[in-house]
């Protein structure tokens, strides 16, 4: 059996002004590109392949490596960095033909300078390669916006069902099972799908509580145990995309048995649509947010969550509106997960360790996450920016910010401000750690993430706080200046309307019925 897999996995927030790169997958730690047999590094990871190449084992099957290239969540992707992957993937694939099967590990979310389907472009360019009747299957991200094309071209789909997304490997090695039981003759994946006239916050699609999109996965879960029924996904969309497609999906696949995937899908669409009202977020105020903290008994553990900025959500990073609430607050036992400043940093390294500085950070990137806010303090940590993670996502393989420096303002049990090079998603505990400081015993801890921090932080945490600040990835989907979005689209429009008769508004060509 000759299996090839690769991929290229991105998220866009194509209200980042500032384009992604070649440069930005290349750079370790924040990105990464395996080639080859160097893919097989990620062996024994707490990633996709990890779960992919897992399976593999345990099916007997090799697989055929050619390209896989991912990078921190961002602006949309440039051509060259695009280009330089597909093609290196589209070699891949035809150097090695006949193949019986291809896995392609995606995002599902990425857009182009050019583009905005990155996805289908790939999976396009992969099928013309290797005809028609060779399965493509891949595994997606949770907040994957599914594309017309991307059901054109492939065989079959399944999502992630955490948020965090703690089950990458186990989606992995579901995708795997699910193409090698196709190439066997096994199976005959039939799938349907659903794109809801419908956005909701990623703070809304949580699965650490029992949040709207939960209820829709955990039906999920229960049709997949199903007979006939290979997978069962939801998506919940990456609302920070202002794109046709961007939105709730759903996504069913069975054994050769059309219409049993398409009342599923329905009825998970149903599911999410009938709780519509229900994905709204309220986030609190950021001098209500560290009052609340600072008044809280010895011992407590606040966590002030910027999910408004979440570098995980391809933000600037910078945002200092809740840095300028613990400084106006005069706040005793903060640290802070980070603020990316190259110039703050730079200057806290020519100053030196154990000097006092003054100086602006944040708030430089695109004046969309409040403005730069001066502080005064003592540089107490300079850091290459690079550590092993070891938490509930991605252990195995390292993370980077860039050179970090810790500032200490306010004096010993004042406020400590990590200021990196590059932003960062903090979703371990590692990303205070690495840099000296013990999570468990500050009463605040300000990061910057949307919701993946939930996983390590919730059970070191005595309250989390989702904070009111300005951002990129804000829940307050309302505030957003859509303009490629389809309409109408709840809650943008309040008479958007959907029903099974409406359904997937003509995205119908492709599915495979
Ligand atoms: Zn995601």
């Amino acid at each position: 059996m000759r299996i090839v897999t690769g991929g290229i996995a991105q998220e866009t927030n194509t209200f980042q002004r500032q384009p992604t790169t070649l440069a930005d997958f290349l750079h370790p730690g924040f990105g990464y590109v395996g080639r080859g047999e160097a893919l097989f590094d990620l062996e024994g990871t707490g990633t996709v392949y990890g779960g992919v190449f897992a399976e593999a084992q345990a099916l007997g099957v090799e697989l055929i490596p050619t390209t896989y290239a991912e990078v921190m969540p961002g602006g949309r992707v440039t051509r060259e960095a695009f280009d330089t992957f597909r093609d290196e993937i589209v070699a891949g694939v035809r150097a090695v033909l006949p193949v019986d099967g291809v896995l392609l590990v995606l995002h599902g979310a990425m857009a182009l300078e050019d583009h905005d389907d990155a996805e289908g472009l790939l999976l396009a360019a992969v099928r013309e390669v290797v005809g028609p009747d060779v399965p493509i299957i891949a595994p997606l991200d949770l907040h994957t916006n599914l594309s017309p094309e991307m059901i054109e071209w492939a065989d079959a789909f399944v999502g992630y069902k955490e948020y965090p997304h703690i089950d990458m490997p186990e989606t992995g090695a579901h995708a795997l099972r699910l193409l090698v039981d196709a190439v066997r003759g096994q199976t005959r994946p039939a799938m349907a799908h659903v794109n809801l006239p419908l956005i909701v916050a990623n703070q809304a699609m949580v699965t650490t509580w029992q949040s709207p999109l939960k209820r829709a996965i955990d039906r999920a879960r229960e049709v997949e145990g199903q007979p006939g029924v290979l997978a069962a996904t939801v998506l919940g969309g990456f609302p920070f995309a202002d794109l046709p497609f961007t939105g709730v999906a759903t996504i069913v696949v069975t054994d050769d048995a059309p219409a049993l995937a398409r009342s599923l899908a329905d009825e998970l669409a149903a599911i999410c649509w009938e709780a519509r009202e229900d994905f709204a977020i309220h986030p609190t105020p950021v001098d209500k947010a560290i009052a609340e903290a600072m008044a809280a008994p010895a011992g407590s553990v606040y966590v002030l969550a910027d999910v408004a900025d979440s570098g995980a959500s391809g933000t600037a990073g910078d945002g200092t509106a809740i840095l300028a609430g613990l400084l106006a607050a005069n706040a005793r036992s903060a640290a802070m997960a980070q603020i990316m400043d190259a110039a703050a940093v730079a200057a806290c390294i020519a100053a030196g360790v154990g000097s006092e500085v003054s100086l602006e950070v944040g708030g430089k990137h695109d004046g969309l996450h409040g403005p730069p806010v001066v502080v005064t303090g003592t540089v107490r940590l300079i850091h290459e920016g690079s550590f092993l993670l070891t938490g509930p996502m991605g252990a195995g393989t390292v993370a980077s910010r860039g050179r970090t420096v810790l500032l200490a303002i306010g004096g010993p049990g004042g406020i400590e401000l990590q200021l990196s090079e590059l932003r960062g998603h903090p979703d371990e505990l590692t990303y205070f750690r690495a840099f000296g400081i013990e999570p468990t015993e500050r009463r605040m801890l300000v990061l910057k993430s949307a919701a993946h921090f939930r996983a390590a932080f919730e059970p070191i945490a005595t309250q989390v706080i989702e904070v009111d600040a300005p951002g990129i990835s804000s829940p307050k989907l309302m505030a957003f200046d859509y303009r490629a979005l389809r309409r109408p689209i709840y809650p943008l429009d309040a008479d958007a309307s959907w029903s099974l008769a409406v359904k997937d508004w003509g995205l119908r060509k492709g599915a495979k019925e």
